[in-house]
């Protein structure tokens, strides 16, 4: 029997074995993710100014850069059992398929019925909020995946949940919309008549399909303007990393039981939640210089954020009320084309993901939409999971590394996220299959307009 035939189809941990502690992997950069701007002053955002939008606890972490490692409640720790940990994959089929010398694993998010890993920080923030006795949180969802988290976590802490949906996914998706009203949610199709901004881009816009930027508005002019609510966002804050880096320190447990070191660590950015929390505990080694790896973000090449964006200060949403972040960026105006990967559809990107491309401790690449269905095709009939079209770039570029390692003869070690499930994107899916799905890569003259909404910060 071969050394490598002794590592199971499925590294599970157990429950003993699951972390506690989150990690904050902000503690041990040296050049620290720069500071949330107020937007009217222009100063650093303080605990109290955030604490109106936020819960205290959140805004704690969100703020905090120096603690290493947050415990994670007992009640988190018990809802985590119901779906974690989840498993990483040694992908044996996908190896095989592609004749490669390169070993293959995935850690797979997809395992609870919300789909994705964006329940990893529902419900810790769904936790906190009920801890400070509120009575609801508010939220918006473009594609779904956060709302029916969102859903998920609330209906457990019998909390208010209020998702502001983007009305061109509300009729479009009406099974996403069912699941996050089984789980007890009010979805309201955004824009709406139900608040003021809402009320202003109707009449300035009748008939207007929605954006995520006027859903963010709207579900922050709902959570500041009801007594007992504050507003939550699923991706991009560093308390949403900070949450995610279950996926990571799972990953690297599960490693070292077999005493596997990986060579390559890929997923997949769109507001960078997911790469986040998977990289946090091995870029904490390469940041106290314990270990090396090559990290790879992968984004859309219709959204390209790290790869053809700016490193500066913009909006987080469109509506330009949230506070400045400092991101690589394509500008709080710029509007993706109709991609695919509905989650990979965001102007910005974490700051902490920023800041360590910036200080080069990983590398980003851009794909095109059919490469990654055709990666997603691929993976799909040989290992069986339906990847969600934002997982399937972290597949291309993880089956693109291994064809490498075949030309080379490298054994390396490849580990990439595979960050949900696919059953709510067919129509994208059918797209492919049918032949008419197209690749749209934006001109650098289609870029402008973004860079020329970026405010007036750094320029
Ligand atoms: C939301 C989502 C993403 C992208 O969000 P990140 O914050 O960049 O992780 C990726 N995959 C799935 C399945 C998602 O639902």
């Amino acid at each position: 029997m071969s050394e490598e035939k002794k590592i199971p189809y499925k590294i599970y941990l157990e429950e003993s074995e699951m972390p506690t502690q989150w990690y904050n992997v902000r503690a041990d950069m040296k050049n620290k993710p720069a500071p949330l701007l107020n937007p009217a002053t222009k100063e650093p955002m303080s605990f109290d100014d955030l604490r109106g939008v936020f819960c205290d606890e959140l805004v704690r972490q969100e703020l905090d850069n120096e603690t290493a490692y947050f415990d994670i409640p007992a009640e988190i720790q018990d809802f985590y059992k119901m779906y974690r940990p989840s498993p990483l994959v040694r992908a044996y089929f996908l190896e095989k398929a592609l004749d490669t010398p390169a070993k293959i694993y995935y850690k797979f998010e997809g395992n609870n019925t919300s789909g994705s890993h964006k329940l990893n920080s529902a419900i810790a923030q769904a936790y906190y909020a009920k801890q400070q006795g509120l009575k609801g949180v508010t939220t918006e969802t473009g594609a779904g995946q956060w709302g029916t988290a969102l859903s998920m976590a609330c209906s457990y802490f019998d909390l208010d949940c209020k998702v502001y949906m983007v009305k061109v996914s509300y009729e479009q998706k009406p099974f996403r919309r069912e699941v996050m009203r089984t789980y007890g949610a009010s979805v309201t199709p955004s824009p709406s008549e139900t608040t003021e901004v809402g009320r202003k881009i109707l009449a300035e816009h009748p008939g207007t399909s929605g954006s995520l930027g006027c859903a963010i508005s709207e579900a922050v002019e709902a959570a500041v303007s009801t007594e007992g609510y504050r507003y939550v966002l699923g991706s991009v804050l560093n308390q949403v990393l900070l949450h995610q880096s279950i996926i990571g320190l799972e990953t690297k447990a599960a490693l070292d039981k077999y005493g596997i070191k990986p060579d390559i660590i890929i997923g997949c950015a769109g507001g960078g939640s997911n790469l986040g929390g998977l990289i946090s505990p091995f870029a904490g080694e390469m940041l106290r210089g314990e270990a090396d790896y090559r990290i790879i973000a992968v984004e859309p090449a219709s959204c390209p954020s790290l790869t053809r964006g700016r490193f500066a200060y913009d909006f987080c949403d469109t509506g330009m009320i949230c506070p400045l972040a400092k991101m690589y960026t394509l500008g709080s105006g710029f509007i993706p084309s109709a991609n695919h990967a509905g989650g990979l559809r965001y102007h910005g990107m974490s700051s902490v993901v920023s800041q360590l491309y910036h200080d080069h401790l990983m590398e980003a690449v851009s794909v095109e939409q059919t490469q990654v269905f055709k990666a997603a095709e691929q993976f799909a009939r040989v290992e069986g999971t339906l990847p969600a079209p934002e997982s399937s770039h972290a597949i291309r570029v993880a089956i693109d590394e291994a064809l490498k390692c075949k030309e080379t003869g490298e054994e390396k070690t490849i580990v990439f996220g595979l960050t949900g499930t696919g059953y709510f994107d067919m129509v994208a899916y059918q797209k492919y299959n049918d032949g008419v799905m197209t690749d749209y890569i934006p001109t650098d003259a289609d870029l402008e307009p973004g860079f020329a909404s970026l405010p007036d910060i750094d320029k």
